[in-house]
């Protein structure tokens, strides 16, 4: 939390790291300094403008006359669906209790991706090229990313973040490294709650002020987004594409999120991106790409993506198909703003092609990844992933973080 009591308090042990600029802060190697308090004022000085961090959006913030505006012109036709729960808890039972046709897209319940609503877009689960790996990590920005960040400059690799508002306040010089990187920023709401389960002011809440806060800090709006959990139906869904926001989910999971949470194995990790890859030697992608779930949440998670690439970027062929999902769409205008561009697929690759082959990409820092993690591999298939979420609900008990 960027609380007053806070700044002083980091400020007086700190006070030195005021100038601090994304490229020093980029420059660091020691996670502990990474993840100590950075004054920034254009953040500092509008915290109180934005939701608290870590709680469900529960209303508009006072004085925000264009958010008030902008929920006013849709709220009228937001589809009639009650909510399936209250601030990022279900409803005992919803599962039990839901009508089983499915009427409102439910995602979590069903892996619903077509809306039922006419007008809605259809979910994407997948990339239209061949071959192709979407590649995308949820739940950042890690204050201590640099070591990962390094390496996929090194690897001349782009991807597509997904990030959480409240770490982008808490962090937001590791935001704006995503961009100088040339990742594609989406938005994967403020507090990472389930939104089914919340009202339709705090589902406005979650994702406007996200943009709001990304387009502060790095200077564009970005145009897409992922439900926490994939938890999304056709009411959420409403909203977010009212905001401008295609949403992005997908149909192969890592579970990365898992091991630390002491639910997965990383030998588990492993057997889900052996499968991926075993898909991709099936042939199952050969006319239609991948999108893999996969989190920038804790060192095990990026420690694991370093590990992976290479075996991704040895599946994935044709010199490295693995791109940002926008890439693969040719969404070359990935923001609201026009004055920034990223290639389209065909270019994308061939710039590729041209670096070089092997383990090292043209340009970039050679990476400073430094740490080595122990686990042993092991090939075999796992269940389909989602799966795994529709028993958790069932029981229950549904985990925070996806
Ligand atoms: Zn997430």
């Amino acid at each position: 939390m960027r609380t007053i009591l806070f700044l002083s308090l980091a400020a007086l042990l700190l006070g030195s790291r005021a100038d601090m600029t994304e490229a020093e802060e980029a420059a660091l190697t020691d996670p502990t300094a990474e993840c100590a308090y950075i004054p920034y004022p254009p953040v500092d000085n509008v915290v109180s403008s934005f939701p608290p961090t870590g709680t469900p959006v529960a209303a508009i913030m006072p004085n925000d006359a264009a958010g008030q505006a902008t929920y006013d012109q849709m709220k009228a036709n937001i589809p009639n669906i009650v909510p399936k729960g209250v601030n990022g808890t279900f409803t005992v039972n919803i599962s039990k209790t839901y009508d089983p046709t499915d009427p409102d897209c439910w995602w979590t319940y069903s892996l619903c991706t077509t809306p039922k609503l006419a007008g809605l877009n259809p979910d994407i689960v997948a990339v239209p090229e061949p071959r192709t790996l979407g590649y995308g990590f949820d739940d950042g920005p890690n204050c201590s990313h640099n070591a990962f960040y390094d390496y996929l400059t090194s690897q001349n690799q782009k991807a597509t973040m997904f990030f959480i508002g409240g770490n982008v306040m808490n962090h937001p010089l590791q935001a704006i490294r995503a961009v100088q990187d040339g990742h594609e920023i989406c938005v994967h709401t403020w507090s990472h709650r389930p939104l089914t389960t919340l009202t339709n002011e705090q589902v406005f809440g979650e994702l406007w002020y996200t943009i709001q806060l990304i387009k502060l800090v790095t200077g564009y709006t970005p145009t897409c987004w992922r439900p926490p959990t994939g938890d999304v139906d056709d009411r959420v869904r409403y909203i977010a594409q009212q905001l401008g926001l295609v949403n992005i989910l997908w149909k192969y999971d890592a579970d990365d999120w898992m091991v630390s949470a002491g639910e997965y194995t990383p030998a588990q990790v492993d057997a889900n991106y052996a499968y991926l890859i075993a898909n991709v030697s099936a042939g199952t992608f050969d006319t239609v790409g991948a999108i893999m779930l996969t989190h920038e949440l804790d060192n095990y998670t990026m420690q694991t993506a370093v590990e992976k690439y290479p075996l991704l970027a040895a599946a994935f062929d044709v010199r490295y198909h693995i791109v940002p999902v926008g890439v693969a769409y040719n969404k070359t205008q990935p923001y609201v703003e026009t004055n920034y561009t990223q290639p389209n697929f065909e270019q994308y690759v061939a710039a590729r092609t041209g670096s070089g082959s092997g383990s090292s990409g043209a340009g970039g820092n050679p990476g400073s990844q430094s740490t080595s993690k122990t686990t042993g591999t092991s090939a075999g298939v796992s269940l389909w992933p989602p799966f795994a979420i529709v028993l958790a609900l069932l029981a229950g008990s549904f985990m925070i973080w996806l």
